[in-house]
Protein backbone atom coordinates (compact mmCIF):
# COMPACT_ATOMS: atom_id res chain seq x y z
CA UNK A 1 0.00 0.00 0.00
CA UNK A 2 1.31 3.62 -0.65
CA UNK A 3 -0.32 6.54 0.83
CA UNK A 4 0.81 10.25 -0.89
CA UNK A 5 0.70 13.46 0.38
CA UNK A 6 -0.61 16.60 -0.70
CA UNK A 7 2.76 17.07 -2.77
CA UNK A 8 3.03 13.22 -3.93
CA UNK A 9 5.17 12.10 -1.31
CA UNK A 10 4.59 8.45 -0.64
CA UNK A 11 4.90 7.84 3.40
CA UNK A 12 7.67 5.54 3.79
CA UNK A 13 10.11 6.71 6.51
CA UNK A 14 10.14 6.92 9.97
CA UNK A 15 12.63 8.12 12.41
CA UNK A 16 11.04 6.43 15.84
CA UNK A 17 12.50 8.27 19.07
CA UNK A 18 12.82 5.82 21.87
CA UNK A 19 13.82 8.71 24.78
CA UNK A 20 13.76 11.83 25.22
CA UNK A 21 17.23 11.54 27.42
CA UNK A 22 20.96 11.96 26.82
CA UNK A 23 24.07 11.45 27.69
CA UNK A 24 25.52 14.46 26.20
CA UNK A 25 24.79 18.53 25.96
CA UNK A 26 25.74 19.15 22.46
CA UNK A 27 25.23 23.02 21.75
CA UNK A 28 23.37 22.85 18.64
CA UNK A 29 21.04 20.86 19.90
CA UNK A 30 20.90 21.27 23.87
CA UNK A 31 22.36 24.29 25.20
CA UNK A 32 20.55 24.88 27.95
CA UNK A 33 21.48 23.91 31.64
CA UNK A 34 17.67 22.00 32.28
CA UNK A 35 14.93 20.86 30.63
CA UNK A 36 11.87 19.45 30.84
CA UNK A 37 11.40 15.56 30.40
CA UNK A 38 8.83 13.50 28.85
CA UNK A 39 6.65 12.06 31.58
CA UNK A 40 8.00 8.25 32.25
CA UNK A 41 4.50 6.71 32.01
CA UNK A 42 3.66 8.33 28.57
CA UNK A 43 6.73 6.86 27.15
CA UNK A 44 5.67 4.24 24.43
CA UNK A 45 6.33 0.56 25.70
CA UNK A 46 8.29 -1.68 23.33
CA UNK A 47 5.10 -3.54 22.15
CA UNK A 48 3.22 -0.06 21.85
CA UNK A 49 6.16 0.97 19.47
CA UNK A 50 6.22 -2.42 17.31
CA UNK A 51 2.05 -2.01 17.18
CA UNK A 52 2.73 1.09 15.35
CA UNK A 53 5.52 0.59 13.02
CA UNK A 54 3.19 -2.08 11.77
CA UNK A 55 0.40 0.33 11.02
CA UNK A 56 2.79 2.45 9.42
CA UNK A 57 4.23 -0.49 7.57
CA UNK A 58 0.23 -1.19 6.43
CA UNK A 59 0.39 2.40 5.03
CA UNK A 60 3.36 1.78 3.42
CA UNK A 61 6.45 2.47 5.81
CA UNK A 62 9.70 0.20 4.80
CA UNK A 63 12.54 1.73 6.39
CA UNK A 64 12.41 2.83 10.47
CA UNK A 65 15.44 4.33 12.13
CA UNK A 66 15.43 4.59 16.08
CA UNK A 67 17.06 7.86 17.23
CA UNK A 68 16.48 10.45 20.63
CA UNK A 69 17.66 12.03 22.41
CA UNK A 70 20.15 8.82 22.61
CA UNK A 71 18.94 5.86 21.98
CA UNK A 72 21.54 3.81 23.45
CA UNK A 73 20.06 5.24 27.21
CA UNK A 74 16.72 3.13 26.72
CA UNK A 75 17.13 -0.41 28.47
CA UNK A 76 16.93 -3.42 26.43
CA UNK A 77 16.90 -1.62 23.18
CA UNK A 78 18.00 -4.79 21.89
CA UNK A 79 14.79 -6.34 22.84
CA UNK A 80 13.17 -3.90 20.63
CA UNK A 81 15.70 -4.31 17.95
CA UNK A 82 14.43 -7.78 18.01
CA UNK A 83 10.43 -7.21 17.61
CA UNK A 84 11.27 -5.08 14.90
CA UNK A 85 13.69 -7.15 12.96
CA UNK A 86 11.41 -9.85 12.86
CA UNK A 87 8.86 -7.74 10.26
CA UNK A 88 9.45 -9.24 7.07
CA UNK A 89 7.85 -5.76 5.34
CA UNK A 90 11.08 -3.91 7.33
CA UNK A 91 13.53 -3.43 4.34
CA UNK A 92 15.98 -1.17 6.59
CA UNK A 93 16.33 -0.75 10.24
CA UNK A 94 19.21 1.84 11.36
CA UNK A 95 20.28 3.97 14.63
CA UNK A 96 21.16 7.10 15.02
CA UNK A 97 23.39 7.09 18.24
CA UNK A 98 26.07 9.26 20.06
CA UNK A 99 28.28 6.27 19.77
CA UNK A 100 29.16 7.21 23.74
CA UNK A 101 27.19 3.34 24.62
CA UNK A 102 28.53 1.69 21.73
CA UNK A 103 31.18 0.10 22.45
CA UNK A 104 29.30 -2.56 25.15
CA UNK A 105 26.28 -2.65 22.90
CA UNK A 106 27.49 -2.94 19.41
CA UNK A 107 27.09 -7.30 19.51
CA UNK A 108 24.31 -6.80 21.05
CA UNK A 109 22.48 -4.66 18.41
CA UNK A 110 24.23 -6.74 16.18
CA UNK A 111 22.30 -10.20 16.93
CA UNK A 112 19.24 -8.84 17.90
CA UNK A 113 18.93 -7.90 13.90
CA UNK A 114 19.88 -4.00 13.65
CA UNK A 115 20.74 -3.29 9.66
CA UNK A 116 23.07 -0.57 10.11
CA UNK A 117 24.48 2.23 12.70
CA UNK A 118 24.59 5.94 12.32
CA UNK A 119 27.39 7.76 14.53
CA UNK A 120 27.16 11.34 15.28
CA UNK A 121 30.72 12.54 15.47
CA UNK A 122 31.94 16.18 14.81
CA UNK A 123 35.18 16.08 15.89
CA UNK A 124 38.14 14.14 16.34
CA UNK A 125 39.78 16.41 19.10
CA UNK A 126 38.79 15.63 22.83
CA UNK A 127 39.32 19.10 24.06
CA UNK A 128 36.72 20.37 20.84
CA UNK A 129 34.28 18.06 22.02
CA UNK A 130 34.43 18.39 25.57
CA UNK A 131 33.47 22.14 24.36
CA UNK A 132 31.26 20.73 22.19
CA UNK A 133 28.98 18.40 24.15
CA UNK A 134 29.76 19.47 27.69
CA UNK A 135 30.91 16.07 28.38
CA UNK A 136 34.03 13.86 28.70
CA UNK A 137 33.70 10.59 26.39
CA UNK A 138 35.49 11.67 23.37
CA UNK A 139 37.57 8.15 23.70
CA UNK A 140 34.03 5.90 23.98
CA UNK A 141 32.70 7.69 20.64
CA UNK A 142 36.31 6.58 19.17
CA UNK A 143 36.07 3.21 20.45
CA UNK A 144 32.59 2.90 20.09
CA UNK A 145 32.75 3.31 16.31
CA UNK A 146 35.15 0.83 15.82
CA UNK A 147 33.26 -1.74 17.82
CA UNK A 148 30.38 -1.39 15.54
CA UNK A 149 33.03 -2.21 12.38
CA UNK A 150 34.08 -5.16 14.86
CA UNK A 151 30.81 -6.37 15.14
CA UNK A 152 30.33 -7.11 11.71
CA UNK A 153 27.88 -4.31 10.34
CA UNK A 154 28.10 -2.61 6.99
CA UNK A 155 26.99 0.78 5.66
CA UNK A 156 28.12 2.25 8.71
CA UNK A 157 28.08 6.93 8.54
CA UNK A 158 29.50 9.02 10.49
CA UNK A 159 27.43 12.42 10.54
CA UNK A 160 28.72 15.77 11.46
CA UNK A 161 27.19 19.03 12.34
CA UNK A 162 29.51 21.28 10.71
CA UNK A 163 29.73 25.12 12.70
CA UNK A 164 32.00 27.59 11.57
CA UNK A 165 34.61 28.45 14.21
CA UNK A 166 33.92 25.06 15.92
CA UNK A 167 35.07 22.31 13.56
CA UNK A 168 34.79 23.49 10.00
CA UNK A 169 38.85 23.01 9.82
CA UNK A 170 38.39 19.37 10.17
CA UNK A 171 36.43 18.25 7.28
CA UNK A 172 40.05 16.49 6.07
CA UNK A 173 40.70 14.79 8.73
CA UNK A 174 37.09 13.66 9.10
CA UNK A 175 37.40 12.10 6.01
CA UNK A 176 40.56 10.18 6.42
CA UNK A 177 39.52 8.94 9.83
CA UNK A 178 36.03 7.53 7.79
CA UNK A 179 38.30 6.04 5.43
CA UNK A 180 40.04 4.26 8.07
CA UNK A 181 37.21 3.39 10.18
CA UNK A 182 35.16 2.12 6.70
CA UNK A 183 32.56 4.35 7.26
CA UNK A 184 31.04 7.38 4.79
CA UNK A 185 31.56 10.49 6.32
CA UNK A 186 28.50 13.27 6.03
CA UNK A 187 28.51 16.42 6.74
CA UNK A 188 25.44 18.27 7.85
CA UNK A 189 24.51 21.57 7.57
CA UNK A 190 24.00 23.63 11.22
CA UNK A 191 20.14 23.77 11.26
CA UNK A 192 17.67 26.56 12.66
CA UNK A 193 15.91 23.67 14.07
CA UNK A 194 13.72 23.65 17.52
CA UNK A 195 16.29 23.15 20.41
CA UNK A 196 19.12 25.05 18.54
CA UNK A 197 18.35 28.23 20.63
CA UNK A 198 22.07 29.24 19.58
CA UNK A 199 21.45 29.29 16.47
CA UNK A 200 22.58 31.94 13.59
CA UNK A 201 23.33 32.32 10.17
CA UNK A 202 26.60 33.12 10.21
CA UNK A 203 27.86 30.13 12.18
CA UNK A 204 25.91 27.93 9.22
CA UNK A 205 28.58 26.45 6.50
CA UNK A 206 26.97 25.67 3.19
CA UNK A 207 27.77 23.10 1.22
CA UNK A 208 28.88 25.05 -1.69
CA UNK A 209 31.75 25.95 0.73
CA UNK A 210 32.42 22.54 2.58
CA UNK A 211 32.90 21.79 -1.39
CA UNK A 212 35.17 24.54 -1.65
CA UNK A 213 37.20 23.81 1.39
CA UNK A 214 37.39 19.84 -0.06
CA UNK A 215 38.42 20.25 -3.20
CA UNK A 216 41.20 22.84 -2.21
CA UNK A 217 42.70 19.73 -0.54
CA UNK A 218 41.49 16.82 -2.94
CA UNK A 219 41.18 18.56 -5.97
CA UNK A 220 37.81 17.89 -8.45
CA UNK A 221 35.18 16.45 -6.86
CA UNK A 222 32.21 14.43 -9.05
CA UNK A 223 28.48 14.39 -7.65
CA UNK A 224 27.23 10.84 -7.51
CA UNK A 225 24.22 10.67 -9.48
CA UNK A 226 21.68 8.75 -7.96
CA UNK A 227 18.00 8.60 -7.86
CA UNK A 228 17.10 8.25 -3.78
CA UNK A 229 15.33 10.35 -1.30
CA UNK A 230 18.21 10.27 1.29
CA UNK A 231 18.59 13.66 2.45
CA UNK A 232 22.49 13.46 1.51
CA UNK A 233 23.64 14.58 -1.45
CA UNK A 234 26.87 12.01 -2.11
CA UNK A 235 30.30 13.23 -3.58
CA UNK A 236 33.34 11.08 -4.75
CA UNK A 237 36.97 12.00 -4.47
CA UNK A 238 39.58 11.20 -7.07
CA UNK A 239 40.37 7.87 -4.65
CA UNK A 240 36.73 6.61 -5.12
CA UNK A 241 35.96 7.97 -1.52
CA UNK A 242 31.98 8.66 -0.93
CA UNK A 243 31.08 10.81 1.39
CA UNK A 244 27.71 13.50 1.56
CA UNK A 245 26.32 16.82 2.27
CA UNK A 246 23.12 17.32 3.76
CA UNK A 247 22.16 20.93 3.20
CA UNK A 248 18.89 21.34 4.93
CA UNK A 249 19.98 24.89 5.77
CA UNK A 250 21.27 26.67 2.36
CA UNK A 251 19.47 23.72 0.41
CA UNK A 252 16.96 21.71 1.47
CA UNK A 253 14.98 18.68 -0.10
CA UNK A 254 11.87 19.05 0.84
CA UNK A 255 10.14 17.93 -2.69
CA UNK A 256 11.29 14.10 -1.79
CA UNK A 257 10.66 14.16 1.92
CA UNK A 258 9.58 10.84 2.60
CA UNK A 259 9.77 11.48 6.33
CA UNK A 260 8.08 11.56 9.24
CA UNK A 261 8.69 11.39 13.56
CA UNK A 262 7.53 9.27 16.26
CA UNK A 263 8.53 10.79 19.62
CA UNK A 264 9.10 8.58 22.49
CA UNK A 265 5.75 9.18 24.06
CA UNK A 266 3.63 8.58 20.49
CA UNK A 267 3.45 11.77 19.01
CA UNK A 268 3.56 11.78 15.66
CA UNK A 269 5.40 14.77 13.49
CA UNK A 270 4.67 15.25 9.51
CA UNK A 271 7.52 17.68 9.28
CA UNK A 272 10.84 18.55 11.53
CA UNK A 273 10.15 22.06 11.69
CA UNK A 274 5.70 21.18 12.43
CA UNK A 275 4.69 22.77 15.77
CA UNK A 276 2.12 20.37 16.26
CA UNK A 277 1.90 16.69 15.69
CA UNK A 278 -0.69 13.99 16.41
CA UNK A 279 -0.89 11.51 19.64
CA UNK A 280 -1.13 8.08 18.94
CA UNK A 281 -0.44 7.12 22.33
CA UNK A 282 -3.74 8.04 23.63
CA UNK A 283 -5.76 6.11 21.15
CA UNK A 284 -3.45 3.60 21.13
CA UNK A 285 -3.58 2.91 25.28
CA UNK A 286 -7.52 3.22 25.08
CA UNK A 287 -7.70 0.40 22.34
CA UNK A 288 -7.61 1.42 19.32
CA UNK A 289 -6.91 -1.22 16.86
CA UNK A 290 -5.26 -1.36 12.95
CA UNK A 291 -8.22 0.07 10.88
CA UNK A 292 -8.82 3.09 13.46
CA UNK A 293 -5.19 4.20 13.98
CA UNK A 294 -4.33 3.99 10.33
CA UNK A 295 -7.33 6.37 9.94
CA UNK A 296 -5.31 9.06 12.12
CA UNK A 297 -2.54 8.61 10.18
CA UNK A 298 -3.43 8.35 6.16
CA UNK A 299 -5.73 11.67 6.96
CA UNK A 300 -2.82 14.09 8.29
CA UNK A 301 -0.49 12.30 5.56
CA UNK A 302 -3.16 12.78 2.58
CA UNK A 303 -3.26 16.71 3.73
CA UNK A 304 0.16 17.03 4.55
CA UNK A 305 2.09 20.26 2.59
CA UNK A 306 4.85 20.80 4.85
CA UNK A 307 8.06 22.17 3.57
CA UNK A 308 9.16 23.22 6.85
CA UNK A 309 13.07 23.83 5.66
CA UNK A 310 11.84 25.30 2.42
CA UNK A 311 9.40 27.89 4.07
CA UNK A 312 13.06 29.15 6.57
CA UNK A 313 14.76 29.82 3.56
CA UNK A 314 12.41 31.77 2.00
CA UNK A 315 12.67 33.99 5.29
CA UNK A 316 14.62 37.42 5.20
CA UNK A 317 15.37 37.05 8.47
CA UNK A 318 16.34 33.95 10.23
CA UNK A 319 16.25 33.45 13.83
CA UNK A 320 15.98 29.91 16.02
CA UNK A 321 12.70 28.44 15.16
CA UNK A 322 11.27 28.23 18.61
CA UNK A 323 12.32 30.35 21.70
CA UNK A 324 13.33 28.86 25.21
CA UNK A 325 10.00 29.23 27.15
CA UNK A 326 8.29 27.65 24.41
CA UNK A 327 9.94 24.90 24.51
CA UNK A 328 10.10 24.17 28.08
CA UNK A 329 6.35 24.71 27.70
CA UNK A 330 6.39 22.05 24.73
CA UNK A 331 9.56 20.51 25.10
CA UNK A 332 7.67 18.09 21.87
CA UNK A 333 9.88 20.88 20.00
CA UNK A 334 12.60 19.99 20.67
CA UNK A 335 14.95 18.39 18.31
CA UNK A 336 16.48 15.97 21.29
CA UNK A 337 12.53 14.90 21.24
CA UNK A 338 11.74 14.69 17.74
CA UNK A 339 15.06 12.64 16.74
CA UNK A 340 16.42 14.76 14.06
N1 LIG B 1 21.68 11.46 20.15
C1 LIG B 1 21.80 10.84 18.89
C2 LIG B 1 22.90 11.47 18.07
O1 LIG B 1 23.33 12.58 18.41
O2 LIG B 1 23.29 10.86 17.09
C3 LIG B 1 20.50 10.82 18.09
C4 LIG B 1 19.61 12.03 18.18
S1 LIG B 1 20.26 13.53 17.50
C5 LIG B 1 18.96 14.68 17.77
C6 LIG B 1 20.16 13.17 15.76
C7 LIG B 1 21.03 14.00 14.86
O3 LIG B 1 20.56 15.33 14.87
C8 LIG B 1 22.48 14.04 15.25
O4 LIG B 1 23.29 13.62 14.19
C9 LIG B 1 22.73 15.50 15.53
O5 LIG B 1 24.02 15.89 15.20
C10 LIG B 1 21.67 16.17 14.68
N2 LIG B 1 21.36 17.53 15.11
C11 LIG B 1 20.95 17.95 16.32
N3 LIG B 1 20.78 19.30 16.33
C12 LIG B 1 21.10 19.74 15.10
C13 LIG B 1 21.13 21.03 14.48
N4 LIG B 1 20.81 22.13 15.14
N5 LIG B 1 21.49 21.09 13.19
C14 LIG B 1 21.83 19.99 12.49
N6 LIG B 1 21.81 18.75 13.02
C15 LIG B 1 21.47 18.62 14.30
FE1 LIG C 1 23.87 15.67 21.01
FE2 LIG C 1 22.23 13.77 19.99
FE3 LIG C 1 22.19 14.38 22.56
FE4 LIG C 1 21.28 16.13 20.80
S1 LIG C 1 20.40 14.16 21.23
S2 LIG C 1 22.56 16.54 22.60
S3 LIG C 1 22.67 15.77 19.11
S4 LIG C 1 23.93 13.54 21.44
FE1 LIG D 1 11.01 16.87 5.25
FE2 LIG D 1 10.25 18.88 6.77
FE3 LIG D 1 12.83 18.23 6.60
FE4 LIG D 1 11.56 19.39 4.53
S1 LIG D 1 11.98 20.28 6.53
S2 LIG D 1 12.95 17.64 4.43
S3 LIG D 1 9.53 18.46 4.72
S4 LIG D 1 11.20 16.98 7.47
Amino acid sequence: MRIDDAYGRPLRNLRVSVTDRCNLRCQYCMPEEDYVWLPREEILHFEEISALADVFMDLGVDKIRLTGGEPLLRRDLPRLIRLLAAKPRLRDLAITTNGVLLAELAGALKEAGLHRVTVSLDTLRADRFAALTRRQNHAQVLEGIQAVTRAGFTGTKLDTVVIRGVNDDELVDLIEFGKRVAAEVRFIEYMDVGGATRWSMDQVVSRKAMLEILESRYGRIEPVSEQTTAPAERYRLRDGTVFGIISSTTAPFCAECDRSRLTADGMWYLCLYALQGTDLRAPLRRGAKGEELAALITGPWQKRSDRGAEQRLALRERAPLVQVARLKEDPHLEMHTRGG
